[in-house]
């Protein structure tokens, strides 16, 4: 495969939107990277420090001190694998509100337009389409039912041990939807060119297969 082309997957909070990129990168042998991550890892580093979102100089600072990459398929914050870390519901609530500011997303959008310069990657997120590769190869807006994907987001954090309710895990998914479609800097909206994907009714490798049907390689 000689072509470069990326893939750009955006959507609500628990569409699936991770596990269908992470599959289909596999199955294309192209580098997958979760920019939802690297807000979580921030996030995670600022609820640490104890850095809020009005601390414009703290957080100016602590973004020229971080260090954010992959590395098969971890996530390293400074040089410490961090996976485990940013998949609470306390962190995912830090990651929303820290994206909100326009220093932060300045910031993390250039580190990703640089990760996906050079070779063929899927990302996913809420601005790839939009912000981050506006002239992506390829757009996807993936989407379910607030219900739909609290109950899928509720049964991966049970599974993981969190103690969590369904309803706790419904109000977080519509606060967040709300917080990532109103915030004033790059909010989450469907790109014009991006085919939306609801999966509300589908399987997961129904929606890998379909999407891989659209890729051209
Ligand atoms: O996708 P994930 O739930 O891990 O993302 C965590 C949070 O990071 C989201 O709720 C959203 O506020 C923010 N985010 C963003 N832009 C991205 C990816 C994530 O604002 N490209």
């Amino acid at each position: 495969m000689d072509r470069i082309f990326r893939i750009a997957i955006d959507g609500p909070s628990g569409a699936g939107k991770s596990t269908i990129a992470k599959a289909i990168a596999a199955k294309l042998n192209i580098d997958y990277i979760d920019t939802g991550a690297m807000y979580r890892a921030l996030g995670y580093k600022m609820l640490q420090l104890g850095i809020s979102e009005d601390q414009e100089d703290a957080v100016a600072r602590l973004l020229e001190e971080t260090e954010i990459d992959f590395s098969k398929g971890d996530i390293i914050l400074d040089g410490q694998i961090i996976n485990n870390m940013i998949r609470t519901p306390e962190i995912s609530m830090k990651a929303s509100a820290c994206s909100a500011l326009g220093i932060v997303r300045k910031h993390l959008v250039k580190v990703q337009q640089e990760m996906g310069a050079r070779k063929s990657v899927i990302m996913d997120g809420r601005d790839i389409g939009t912000d981050v590769f506006p002239d992506a190869e390829y757009k996807f807006f993936i989407t379910a039912t607030p219900e739909e994907r609290a109950n899928r987001r509720y049964k991966e954090l049970i599974a993981k041990g969190e103690n969590v309710t369904y309803e706790d895990t419904l109000k977080s998914i519509i606060e967040r939807d709300y917080n990532d479609s109103h915030r004033a800097v790059s909010p989450l909206r469907k790109a014009d060119d991006a085919e939306e994907v609801d999966t509300t009714e589908m399987t997961v490798d129904q929606v890998i297969d379909y999407i891989c049907s659209k890729i051209d390689v």
